[in-house]
């Protein structure tokens, strides 16, 4: 049984002063696994505090002090990552090949991030003047469940770079993860108080770091809802907001799509991280010319998927994070059938071949409209809707009528067009003929998905502030 009621606080682990628990379920098996302590609006006081002495010798340090640490760090996250992947497997019931992916990427941030700040002019001429980019101050890192190793790595890579010492808040459905994490992190023997690390509640700890007024910027990813209280209570004190947030991803097939190498990539799109993704492509827009066509190949191949143990390596969709999760998830496929969408696959309750387990169906509709609620709302779960169009100018105006704008996939033979589509497309990112992305390229979200970007030389800048000094010498 894991017993996590420390928090990570000026280098090193202390008991937290919070009192209120909560459980630990493996959603695999509905076993408890182990009990968390949260920590208080006290915890996090004392962590801001630390992180602020910190900020003292980092507002000053060096490139190559930034660097080094980016270094230790990465070699830290790397040699712990088959802990990393255990309990992201254990605790949250990512598959294998997702949670393997993750713990490699999570330590390959930090290496990023050095050869991003190593190109990277701090200082330069323009005009008469000096810009200066000057660390913008203590920064709180705030991380969702659904992935917690990665998210709480890039950003943490970005606030070193920059010189801000952070105040990090994942999830806390996510107390396995965190503890190794921090414990890996703590590996790097970085100065004290650079990082400080507590779960907490969000109307707690989290309020806590959106409203104190030694904490200058906040770098967030979470809900689309969260998010707007987060903006909304840093304003006060102007705090510098990054917010990276929910999604409902378009994904279009165009005319010439070749579906034997289209369908795989669009399904994979859609039910990524058991559904639970940001960018899950959960709209699947398609000409009515091929809608028969496209349905009969996305059922076969969604028939193939195996559901079940995530540490199977063959299982592609492991279960929902929880129990409160399944239901809502189960909720968006009844509503789907009310609303008169047609099901192509799954429905609802648990696959029949599992007796246990917050599964959940991987689920297809056909003939969903514009006004249904599964096309609108962020369903969070291995659902997908297929939605067909008569015109390009339609497909367009279909994937933009969205109050999102993460990210689209687009797949033609035709990468010319697929181009030219992607340039009318209001998301932060298009991915055409592919599902992965470019690590280095900036990522985030237009609309009600986001404000600002994440990832290489745009993710420093997020954590800096510029200055001009203009002098007559
Ligand atoms: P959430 O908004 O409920 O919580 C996210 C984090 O915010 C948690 O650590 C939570 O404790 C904290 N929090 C909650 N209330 C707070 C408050 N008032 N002040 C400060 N912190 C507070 O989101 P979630 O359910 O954990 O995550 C799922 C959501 O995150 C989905 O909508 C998903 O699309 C989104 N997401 C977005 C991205 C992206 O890069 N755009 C990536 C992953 C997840």
């Amino acid at each position: 049984m894991w017993n996590v009621n420390q928090a990570y606080i000026d280098g090193t682990f202390v008991d937290v002063q919070g009192t209120e628990t909560l459980p630990v379920i493996n959603p695999t098996s509905e076993q408890e696994i182990g009990q968390l302590t949260l920590a208080n609006r006290a915890d996090a006081v004392l962590a801001i505090e630390a992180a602020k002495r910190a900020q003292r010798w980092l507002a000053v340090s060096s490139k190559a002090e930034r660097i080094d640490m980016l270094m230790a760090l990465q070699q830290a996250v790397l040699s712990h990552s088959d802990r990393l992947r255990e309990s992201a497997i254990e605790e949250y019931g990512g598959v294998f090949a997702r949670t393997q992916w993750v713990s490699q990427y999570a330590a390959q941030c930090f290496k990023n991030m050095a050869q991003v700040l190593e190109g990277y002019d701090l200082v330069r001429e323009i005009g008469g003047a000096s810009v200066i980019m000057e660390p913008v101050g203590v920064a709180a890192l705030i991380a969702p469940w659904n992935s917690v190793v990665g998210t709480v790595c890039s950003k943490l890579s970005s606030a070193i770079a920059a010189g801000c010492a952070s105040v990090i808040k994942p999830s806390e459905l996510s107390p396995i993860q965190t503890y190794v994490l921090a414990t890996a992190l703590h590996g790097a023997g970085l100065p004290e108080g650079v990082f400080n690390i507590l779960l907490g509640r969000g109307h707690d700890v989290g309020d806590e770091l959106t409203r104190n007024p030694d904490v200058a910027k906040i770098s967030f990813t979470g809900s689309t809802q969260t998010g707007k209280q987060i903006a909304r209570a840093g304003i006060e004190t102007m705090k510098r907001v990054s917010l990276a947030l929910s999604g409902k991803s378009a994904t279009l097939f165009l005319d010439d799509v070749d579906l034997a190498t289209a369908v795989p990539l669009a399904i994979n799109a859609a039910f990524m991280n058991n559904g639970q993704a940001c960018v899950a492509g959960s709209r699947l827009l398609v000409p009515r010319a091929r809608l028969d066509e496209v349905i009969r190949a996305v059922q076969a191949h969604v028939e193939t998927l195996r559901v079940g143990d995530p540490y199977d390596p063959q299982t592609v969709i492991g279960p929902a994070v929880n129990q409160r999760q399944y239901e809502r998830v189960q909720t968006y496929i009844r509503r789907g059938l009310e609303e008169g969408a047609t099901l192509v696959s799954g429905g609802t309750g648990r696959p029949q071949t599992l007796e246990k387990g917050y599964f959940v169906k991987p689920t297809v509709f056909a003939n969903v409209s514009e006004d249904m609620t599964i096309a609108n709302e962020e369903i969070f779960g291995p659902v997908l809707s297929i939605m067909a169009y008569d015109s390009l100018e339609q497909a367009i105006a279909m994937a933009n009528r969205s109050d999102y704008g993460l990210q689209a996939y687009i797949f033609s033979s035709d990468t010319d067009l697929a181009r030219r589509v992607a340039s009318r497309l209001a998301v932060g990112t298009v991915l055409i003929n592919r599902c992965a992305t470019e690590l280095m390229a900036p990522f985030g979200g237009r609309k009600q998905s986001g404000l600002g970007r994440e990832f290489g030389v745009f993710g420093l800048e997020a954590f800096l502030e510029t200055k001009t000094v203009v002098a007559d010498d």
